[in-house]
């Protein structure tokens, strides 16, 4: 238990941490088809190329009419007889001659020859449709091209349709789709075991027993994996004995990725995760410059990650998300982008000793003249849960800061740019 990291009791700071654990992880590689309405969340195993235009034909983008720019005077209006349709789905056969025009709505492959549609509401148009009358000044301003989508304007055969390690999102296998593509390769799914550890955890739906709480990380920490697209399995609490943790995380551990426990890694006396990682495997660091997380554990037993996460449920959904989560999407094979941070006011006061990087549950408003403003949840507690909940994303003060006055710029994540919406 002496041989990690940061042994000589100094704090990593997260940065250090991350970029500690994130050297060695290596992303999983076996690959999978998921059939595209399962792909959603996936990450592509490979560069998908387009293999057609898009669109594939030069086509319509209004309902009117295809005609020759060159056949409208530019002083008089322009009778032009109709001499054909084109409807989207039922292409023109033929080309359409000089000084004549094609019915053409949305969608719809232009026929041979014209080069602009003119929208119906600036024609008149016979009451039997067979012709059309443009006037001079509509005339002025069309323009060669006009309301036509060309052929390849959206996506050019050949080109990367889809990077190698995108994380698709529903306009993603969207344009997969567009391809006629009906199945992507993505990455595996990490396995990640999950659980709670503490004699005082008693699962919902039963009476509470005298001395007990209700568990609660698991809800959080289960819902999280599931939307960041990992393979969760329960493990259920577990007891503060070791001869209940020992077996459980190595059982555990053979058989997933990750190992994510929450509680028993701080220094009190039933602190047996931390022990028995170091048992099983070992420990790289624990404890980082961090509020709240500060007792975060990260080891590995065999191959197996093992994220131990303290107890405290904000300490857990705030570690999960700045710490395990960038570990995780560089699991999944996914680039682990920097949280988005946007800077704004603060409208609280906060005072604080520097050293760790502090969180605080915060929510945003736009103020009509102050701009966006932060404000806080009225307590701290790492034990709060109803902060979480209450807010929507958190004020970040980094390891320097002191105290907040009111007005002060600070950094804002918002639960979205963070994966939870
Ligand atoms: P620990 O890190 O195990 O000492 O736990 C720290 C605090 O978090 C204690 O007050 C625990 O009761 C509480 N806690 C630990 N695990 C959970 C959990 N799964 N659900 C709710 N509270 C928890
Ligand atoms: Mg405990």
């Amino acid at each position: 238990m002496s041989d990690y990291r940061n042994a000589e009791d100094r704090l990593l700071t997260l940065a250090e941490a991350i970029a500690a654990a994130l050297d060695s992880i290596q992303p999983i590689r076996e690959v999978e088809t998921a059939p595209l309405l399962d792909a959603c969340g996936r990450v592509l195993a490979a560069a998908v190329p387009a293999r057609l235009d898009v669109p594939p034909h030069d086509n319509s983008a209004m309902d009117g009419f295809a005609l020759y720019l060159a056949d409208l005077h530019p002083d008089e209006p322009t009778r032009l007889p109709v001499v054909g349709q084109a409807l989207a789905g039922h292409p023109y056969r033929g080309a359409i001659p000089r000084g004549a025009a094609a019915r053409i709505t949305t969608g719809a492959m232009t026929p041979d020859g014209p080069d602009a549609v003119i929208m119906q509401e600036q024609c008149r148009i016979a009451p039997d449709e067979s012709w059309i009358e443009i006037g001079p000044k509509v005339t002025a301003r069309l323009k060669l091209g006009e309301n036509i989508r060309r052929r390849g304007e959206d996506v050019q055969a050949g080109s990367v349709l889809l990077p190698h390690d995108l994380r698709l999102r529903p306009q993603d296998v969207a344009l997969a789709a567009g391809q006629g593509i009906a199945a992507l390769e993505v990455l595996r799914r990490p396995r990640v075991a999950v659980a709670s550890t503490g004699d005082e955890l008693c699962e919902p739906g039963v009476e509470l027993p005298p001395g007990a709480i209700y568990e609660t990380n698991r809800y959080v920490l289960i819902g999280l994996l599931r939307r960041l697209g990992c393979a969760v399995t329960d493990l259920g609490i577990l007891r503060d004995d070791r001869d209940v943790v020992l077996p459980a995380l190595r059982t555990a551990a053979a058989s997933h990725d990750v190992l994510l426990t929450s509680g028993g890694v701080s220094v009190g006396t039933a602190d047996l995760v931390r022990d028995a990682i170091a048992e099983l495997g070992r420990i790289e660091f624990w404890r980082l410059a961090v509020k709240p997380g500060k007792p975060v554990t990260f080891g590995r037993i065999q191959e197996c990650l093992v994220l131990g996460l303290p107890g405290n449920p904000v300490s857990v959904m705030v570690s999960f998300l700045l710490f395990a989560r960038p570990l995780l999407l560089k699991l999944m094979g996914t680039e682990p982008a920097e949280p988005s941070r946007l800077r704004v006011a603060a409208d609280f006061a906060f005072q604080r000793k520097p050293g760790r990087r502090e969180w605080l549950r915060a929510r945003l408003r736009l103020d009509p003249e102050r701009g966006p403003l932060a404000s806080i949840y009225h307590t701290h507690s790492s034990g709060a849960l109803s902060s979480l909940s209450w807010a929507d994303g958190l004020v970040e003060l980094p390891e320097d800061r002191a105290g907040v006055a009111p007005g002060e710029a600070v950094d804002y994540l918002p639960f979205s740019g963070l994966g939870v919406e």
